[in-house]
């Protein structure tokens, strides 16, 4: 059977919609597959840093619902706010739309409520089953998230490292909005080996709680989640309108991304930042490269993709094994790393200059220990 489709990309979030938008681009004939209606809600702080914006190609100002300029830190009821550059908060429904639409514009074919059940792959490509209809692809990107079915149809291997998050979209007094408006919250005191967050949107507050898993670190989510909400005075009076929880792949080791006709981007692969939990960024730039490397690999009439998890291993993994030791770190001692953060300008510029990029965590992590030294000789911090 010939291939009706050049690439089906399964997944509209941010890595399969600009994974579909690059190869559309290429001139591929592309196909964007999506399991539920856009726009769909996604459980999701929605904080974006400006290496998002500095990686998409086109404006994503109308799914922004705040603009942020601070960073509120805190352990328990010790809270420290600090400027924060720029960074935005966006609602994922939207901003996921926004990016799909793009994807459309730019060529490829969108079809949502169009749930995968079924990949078969073959020397030639694969063949791929909806509820509605069987499809030919000569190759496919697994964009489905960290339950996707594309990684284990292509028989890559399971993710070993996972956070898992919970979180509530609230009604909030119009006091409670205001405290918040432009700013982030975190606290690293409401869960061990975790943190709880406050997100400002347009008009609520995203509220969650995560944390790392591990050996012996088990949490109920929802009750801790509901204890937060219940001890954080800036949240007296808000309601919850509904919870969800996901799980969180996270990236730092080497691992194979492609197989003979597929590629996994964004949490398929298991790309997230293993000390913040950002996410969204990895899964667009992961889409990027994956779209650079199949679009190649049809010109060349080659599809060996080994090439892409090399560069998603260099450009992403290589530096989050520095996050992954720094999380050994933080979290094991977050008192102490609060009290750190929240009282030196050198850790509070080194923050700045990881959450946005292109410095690296060994750059930053390099930088951040010399300041110290240079103003601890001086009696600074
Ligand atoms: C509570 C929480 C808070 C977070 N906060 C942040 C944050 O503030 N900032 C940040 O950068 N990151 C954050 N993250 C991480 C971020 O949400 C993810 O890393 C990001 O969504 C990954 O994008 P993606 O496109 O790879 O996958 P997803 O966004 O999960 O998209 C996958 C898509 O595939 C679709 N799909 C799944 N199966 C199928 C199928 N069989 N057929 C067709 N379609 C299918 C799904 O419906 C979905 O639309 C958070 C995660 C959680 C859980």
């Amino acid at each position: 059977m010939t291939a009706e489709w050049d690439v089906v990309v399964v997944g509209a979030g941010p890595g399969g919609a600009y994974a579909a938008y690059g190869l559309a681009k290429a001139g591929l004939r592309v196909l964007l597959l999506e399991k539920e209606k856009i726009p769909r809600y996604k459980p999701c702080g929605g904080g974006l840093t400006t290496k998002v914006r500095d990686v998409l190609d086109f404006d994503f100002a109308p799914a922004v619902e705040q603009t942020i300029s601070q960073v509120s830190i805190a352990y328990g009821a010790e809270r420290t706010r600090t400027p924060a550059g720029i960074a935005w908060a966006v609602m994922r429904d939207k901003f996921d739309a926004l990016l799909a639409e793009r994807a459309a514009r730019a060529g490829a074919e969108l079809r949502d409520a169009q749930p995968v059940s079924q990949i078969a792959f073959d020397a030639r490509g694969a063949t791929i089953t909806t509820k509605s209809e069987t499809l030919r692809a000569a190759f496919v990107v697994g964009a489905d998230g960290v339950n996707g079915i594309v990684r284990r149809a292509a028989g890559l291997p399971p993710h070993r490292r996972l956070a898992v998050a919970l979180e509530a979209e609230m009604e909030a007094p119009s006091t409670a909005l205001d405290e918040w408006r432009g700013t982030f919250h975190l606290d690293f005191g409401v869960i061990p080996w975790g943190y709880g967050w406050i997100f400002p949107k347009a008009e609520h507050l995203s509220v969650g709680i995560g944390y790392f898993m591990g050996r012996g670190r088990q949490h109920d989510l929802r009750a801790e989640l509901a204890r937060y909400i219940g001890v954080e005075p800036s949240l007296r009076g808000a309601k919850e309108r509904f919870a969800r929880g996901h799980r969180v792949p996270l990236g730092g080791q080497f691992a194979r991304y492609h197989a003979p006709r597929a590629a996994l981007v964004g949490d398929a692969a298991g790309v997230v930042d293993p000390f913040t939990a950002e996410g969204i960024y990895y899964a667009i730039r992961s889409g990027q490269i994956a779209a650079e490397e199949i679009a190649s690999a049809f010109d060349h009439d080659e599809f060996d993709l080994s090439a892409y998890t090399r560069r998603i291993n260099t450009e992403i993994n290589s530096d989050f094994r520095y996050a992954w030791a720094l999380t050994q770190v933080f979290y094991r001692m977050p008192h102490l790393a609060y009290h750190i953060a929240a009282r030196s300008v050198s850790v509070q510029d080194a923050a700045m200059e990881m959450a946005e990029g292109p410095s690296s965590y060994r750059q930053t992590i390099l930088n951040g220990m010399k300041r110290l030294l240079k103003r601890g000789n001086t009696g600074r911090v």
